[in-house]
């Protein structure tokens, strides 16, 4: 991007606020209504975050439940006190594949709502869980932006056995025709094919030194911003086990939990971040501002 020089690439740190009890792999172990009942980490793990984005001095965008700013309200607050981007990751966590329009849209509204409420900020973004809008369900996007979201960080375009659309473009886009921002997730483009750059198991399980290379390729090769996740979970590997999960669910779960702090500092001194709505802020224009837009004008051009 014209913008930015080629050694002054801000990447956009995101953190999807969620528990391990939330997570979609492990839900067939994990019914919906047992979720009160178990021991919630989150606000430890907020904490640990928080003190480690200050030490660096990142802000970053937080990607967060409304079923979990419902019971920790102060835990998000704190977010907000940080100097971070509050943004929306529904309400329960069901993969919008799951859903139907009316369904999705009293999930979305809600978190919406509770986040407003709590934060006494405008929601602009928007991330589905596990990236579950696809070529299957482009009309999620139109209820985002009918219900006042400004972009989503959603399609990841990559071949997953749980998620991604492949063919999706790699940088910020309109998947529909004047509607809602997407700005996906960090891809490696290589010999014709797009791999994970952004972050989940894939961060933990390969060597730090892959993911620093992807990232450098994405700044040098295609000069755009990268967006990076990882969850609280992730950096919590006393978290409780639980049984009876099949062997792989088990392995991109657990593994490397106990490097995940470690190298996440060493993300944080390698590469420059910021938030969401920053690092992006050509394309949605400046904090709580919605950027104006209006047919072709809107359409971004690709670099
Ligand atoms: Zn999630």
């Amino acid at each position: 991007m014209a913008s930015h020089g080629t050694h002054s690439v801000r990447n956009a740190l995101t953190v999807d606020v969620e528990d391990y009890f939330q997570v979609a792999a492990l839900a067939p172990q994990i019914p919906r209504d047992t979720w009160d009942s178990r021991e919630c980490r989150i606000e430890r793990n907020l904490d640990r975050i928080l003190a480690l984005f200050d030490r660096f001095g990142v802000s970053a965008t937080f990607f967060t439940l409304g079923w979990i700013a419902e019971r920790y309200p102060h835990a998000v607050r704190r977010i907000v006190e940080a100097g971070h981007e509050l943004a929306s990751h529904g309400y329960g966590h069901q993969r919008v594949t799951e859903l139907d329009a009316k369904a999705f849209r009293a999930d979305v509204e809600r978190a919406r709502s509770l986040l407003e409420d709590l934060s006494g900020q405008p929601i602009r973004g928007y991330r589905a869980p596990s990236f579950s809008i696809g070529r299957s369900n482009l009309w999620a996007l139109e209820i985002l932006a009918e219900t006042g979201h400004q972009y989503s960080s959603s399609i990841y375009p990559i071949r997953h056995d749980h998620y991604g659309m492949h063919e999706a473009p790699r940088e910020p886009h309109y998947p529909l025709e004047g509607g809602i921002l997407e700005l996906p997730p960090a891809t490696l483009r290589l010999r014709g094919r797009n791999l994970p750059a952004a972050g989940g198991g894939y961060f933990r399980l390969l060597p730090y030194a892959m993911s620093r290379r992807a990232l450098r390729r994405i700044e040098q090769v295609d000069r755009m911003p990268a967006v990076f996740y990882f969850h609280p979970w992730e950096i919590d590997p006393d978290q409780p086990r639980v049984p009876g999960i099949s062997a792989k669910s088990r392995f991109r779960h657990y593994v490397n939990l106990h490097r995940m702090e470690s190298r996440l500092e060493r993300l944080l001194q390698d590469f420059s971040w910021g938030r969401m709505d920053t690092v992006f802020a050509d394309h949605l224009g400046p904090t709580g501002m919605p950027a104006a837009r209006s047919g072709e004008s809107s359409r971004i051009p690709v670099t």
